[in-house]
């Protein structure tokens, strides 16, 4: 039951005394910015948005909405797919694209302490001038922090890892307004509870981060990519399977289906045969650094038609196929909406999912498109709907669901990198089983009056 507290003007006069007044607003347009993320979940407006500056602001504004029982939504680039930032109960907004300052950069430590705000792309820009960067990439240029509360991943994940791997130590605001460090800068550290991975993926339901260490790498001095096309996903799979298995360790190993070809030709004209690919890079010291031991086993698990890039332009061009599907199936199908499937079993699994997941749609009279970090086994469907058909949009719903349920049989789960935000709650007790009630306890000890981020999580 809702029984929080709406802001009076007291509240406002009380929060503009800590982030004044040119950081601060009730307008409906900074209100409606920050109503929905990337999803198809429902719009709800705060009541208010703030853009604070510092970890001291961040502690007084929370312990001001702790003791009056204020809902608080922190946001970043609000690139969510699960409507993880969606203030759905009103309340403070706190968006943190003013913190967003580099702190320091400790190349020879291969680290960085940031603030949340800033984005990827502008940490990796910065970075480079060091020969640095921070792998993990979700595609959007999301903010440090939203990637942190989200464990967001992508497609380096296979190489690099997922948030969680690249993150070191955290500077986190309870709902207290206490500030605490969890984690360190020691390359490894097994001292006390893991408090650092207990707030990542935390969706800023237990608290606010203020600043984040990162683990950063060497950027690579040589790339090369090969799409090779299979008449099957059985194949694709077993190519897989074989690569990550002989150890080369690739820095991308992505799936497409065949109607994923079919709209990349006809959008980009990029000649795919339209049968099910494989798309994978490689990164590292040497020229070819892994791409003919890759060559051969896509020959010998079938491959009917391979392409090779060698160096980042070349490379480039070849990734198009796979940066801009979703900008790609929007301009395919003018005026319609998708609903982004994001499930992950382990790889032996994946070909059943594929399969599942296409004849889901097809029961159903749906139309989607498949592709995917295959390499991870986290596989993407983006269903087409309209979204003026509130008919329409109940069975994506209803069939999004069913694929989700059976990600959790094959031993998955419901979110390889999206997160649980609104969308996924319904499966998190099919899913953790007793263990939800862990999570709850551990929420209800960091935030008593659950005042952040409300509805998300747990149903
Ligand atoms: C086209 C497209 C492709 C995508 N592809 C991928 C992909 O391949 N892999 C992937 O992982 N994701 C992907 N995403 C999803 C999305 O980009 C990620 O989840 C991203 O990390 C969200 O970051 P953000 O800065 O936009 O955060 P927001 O959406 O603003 O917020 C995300 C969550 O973080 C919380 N939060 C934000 N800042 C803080 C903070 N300082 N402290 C505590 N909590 C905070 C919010 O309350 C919310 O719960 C994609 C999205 C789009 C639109």
């Amino acid at each position: 039951m809702n029984t929080y507290t709406r802001l009076t003007d007291q509240h406002l006069a009380a929060i503009t005394q800590i982030v004044g007044v040119e950081r601060f607003s009730t307008r409906s347009a900074d209100l409606d910015l920050h109503a929905r993320d990337q999803s198809f979940h429902e719009a709800h407006p705060p009541e208010a948005v703030v853009w604070p500056e510092t970890t001291a602001e961040v502690s007084a504004l929370l312990k001001l909405a702790n003791a009056e029982r204020i809902p608080v939504t922190a946001w970043g680039a609000g690139s969510s797919l699960e409507g993880n930032p969606i203030p759905v109960y009103g309340g403070l907004l706190v968006d943190f694209t003013r913190m967003n300052r580099i702190v320091n950069i400790r190349a020879e430590d291969f680290q960085a302490d940031v603030q949340p705000g800033i984005t990827r792309l502008e940490l990796n820009k910065e970075l480079s001038r060091y020969g640095l960067f921070y792998p993990p990439d979700p595609g959007a240029n999301a903010t440090i922090g939203g990637m942190v509360a989200n464990n967001s991943s992508g497609i380096k994940t296979i190489k690099y890892g997922a948030t969680k791997d690249n993150v070191m130590r955290l500077e986190v605001v309870k709902a207290d307004g206490e500030a605490i460090i969890v984690g360190s800068r020691a390359r490894k550290d097994s001292s006390g509870y893991d408090l650092l991975h207990l707030f990542v993926g935390s969706e800023g339901t237990l608290g606010l981060v203020t600043e984040v260490t990162l683990k950063l790498h060497p950027l690579p001095a040589n790339f090369s990519a090969v799409l090779a096309a299979f008449n099957d996903i059985e194949s694709v799979m077993q190519t897989v399977v074989d690569i990550v298995g002989a150890g080369l360790e690739p820095s991308a190993l992505e799936f497409l289906d065949t109607e994923t070809a079919r709209i990349l030709n006809q959008d980009k004209h990029l000649g795919l045969l339209e049968t099910p690919h494989v798309l994978m890079e490689f990164n590292g010291a040497s020229d070819d650094a892994g791409l003919n031991d890759a060559l051969d086993i896509c020959k010998a698990n079938g491959a009917t038609n391979i392409k090779t890039a060698a160096g980042q332009e070349e490379r480039n061009k070849l990734w198009q196929a796979r940066h801009h599907t979703y900008e790609t199936i929007l301009r395919i199908h003018p005026g319609k909406a998708q609903q982004i499937v994001d499930v992950c079993v382990p790889l032996s699994r994946f070909p059943d999912m594929v399969q599942f997941a296409g004849q889901a749609l097809a029961d159903n009279n749906l139309f989607g498109y498949k592709f995917g970090h295959a390499g991870d086994g986290n596989l993407h469907m983006n269903i087409i709907y309209d979204q003026s058909n509130a008919a329409e949009l109940a069975l994506v719903k209803r069939v999004n669901g069913v694929i989700v349920e059976h990600a959790i049989e094959l031993e998955g789960t419901s979110t390889g990198e999206h997160g649980t935000g609104i969308g996924k709650r319904p499966y998190a007790v099919k899913q953790h089983g007793a263990a939800i009630e862990v999570m709850r306890q551990i929420k209800q000890l960091l935030d008593p009056n659950g005042i952040l981020n409300p509805g998300k999580i747990f149903l």
